[in-house]
């Protein structure tokens, strides 16, 4: 007979802490998100695949093709160009590739980079199930490299 109220009063008291929890976390805000349709804030730190960096007017690549990043990737997934038009008083990229199936995110190529012309994107909706979706050309981005 003890033990019948013993276990009413333990099952109550759990139940009324299971409430007071649900409660509490009822208004406060949430952390989750409805994705898809909604996207997470991503942190200042976070790193997504780099992306080139580029002039406030006009939007071409702060990258002068000096070639730093691509010596200093150590899974060298980084190829790139550039051509020196007559007269002009820097290098003009043509080519920017990374496959990020191999990129690690170490940011040595982002340290590397003397003319500030690498960052992280936050870019993190990637999924796909086909590897050529990950040759990603960064001078053109949302055109893929085969
Ligand atoms: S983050 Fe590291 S692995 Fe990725 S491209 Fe840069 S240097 Fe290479
Ligand atoms: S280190 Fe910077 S400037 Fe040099 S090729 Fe890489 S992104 Fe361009």
């Amino acid at each position: 007979m003890w033990n019948y109220f013993k276990l009413i009063a333990t099952g109550s008291w759990s139940l009324a802490v299971g409430m007071w929890i649900v409660l509490r976390h009822a208004f406060k805000r949430p952390v989750t998100v409805q994705y898809p349709y909604e996207s997470v804030r991503l942190p200042a730190r976070y790193r997504g695949h780099i992306e080139l960096k580029r002039e406030a007017a006009g939007g071409q690549p702060k990258c002068v093709a000096c070639l730093a990043c691509q010596r200093a990737c150590p899974s060298g997934c980084i190829a790139l160009d550039g051509v020196k038009p007559e007269g002009a008083p820097r290098k003009v990229l043509t080519l920017y590739t990374l496959n990020f199936t191999t990129c690690s995110l170490c940011g040595l190529c982002v340290e590397s980079c003397a003319f500030d012309a690498l960052q992280f994107s936050k870019d993190y909706n990637l999924a796909s199930v086909r590897k050529e979706d990950y040759q990603m050309d960064l001078l053109t981005p949302g055109e893929k490299h085969s």
